[in-house]
């Protein structure tokens, strides 16, 4: 390869996640403009050799640039966020149209509709777009049961509230209070009810349709903590953009 050659991690929607190679891509006429920036959305010409891992890019025509999100500096993050949690968690050349799908709605929700003033769009999306990505893998655990003895986490206790629910790094599923005191269990956060709700209501409507209209930076981070803490479980590393994201704005 050239000095001025590109490799490039693309998603596509029948091929999956390929990665190829962008000759000249780095010279100002190269050919490919925005098309390469990052999650620009594209239609892509490439071609595939059998015996090569990577494939050679022609062109591509841009369909939708995220440059207008750039100037804002959590839609920027939650960008890097989409793209590090796409590239680390489908595995190579597996079609996945959902996820493929599952990205086009959240880029959209990043835009604030209607020009109004939508601060809470940014982790409406990124709780959205974890909840999605792990159920989409396979990787949602149970939500509705205690790990440990099997009790139902929605059923009310004595005080009426529901029942309370922990998790912790390394173990798919929750706990309940009792058993989250029991030897072995480590370090625990809270997922709360409100956060349960959340993730249960996600499960069933379009991110359009949420009844949780005033979001903020801790709504949910319960629910994309426990996301994060699933996602980094099975691709075996710590996620580098989670934290950036989390950070006190
Ligand atoms: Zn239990």
């Amino acid at each position: 390869m050239k000095e001025a050659d590109l490799v490039v991690s693309f998603l596509t929607r029948d091929q999956g996640r390929l990665r190829g190679v962008a000759k000249r891509a780095r010279r100002p006429k190269g050919g490919f403009g925005a098309g390469l920036e990052r999650l620009s959305h594209v239609r892509m010409a490439y071609f595939q050799r059998e015996t090569r891992e990577l494939v050679n890019l022609d062109s591509c025509e841009l369909i939708r640039s995220q440059f207008d999100l750039a100037s804002d500096y959590w839609a920027s993050v939650a960008l890097d966020y989409f793209a590090e949690v796409s590239e680390q968690m489908l595995p190579a050349a597996e079609a996945n149209e959902r996820f493929f799908r599952l990205l086009l709605t959240v880029l959209e929700c990043l835009r604030p509709a209607g020009g109004a003033q939508d601060a809470g769009r940014v982790w409406r999306a990124v709780t959205y777009f974890s909840l999605w990505a792990v159920r989409l893998s396979g990787w949602l655990p149970e939500l509705h049961a205690c790990l440990g003895c099997g009790s139902v986490l929605d059923d009310a206790g004595p005080d009426g509230a529901p029942e309370r629910a922990f998790f912790s790094r390394g173990r798919a599923g929750l706990l309940c209070s009792h058993c989250r005191r029991m030897p072995g269990a480590g370090n625990t956060w809270e997922l709360s009810a409100e956060s349960r709700s959340i993730a249960v209501e996600m499960l069933q409507k379009p991110v359009s349709g949420l009844s949780v209209n005033a979001w903020g930076q801790s709504t949910g981070a319960d629910l994309r903590r426990f996301l994060v803490q699933q996602i980094e479980e099975h691709v075996e590393r710590r996620l580098l953009t989670a934290p950036i994201l989390e950070a006190v704005a």
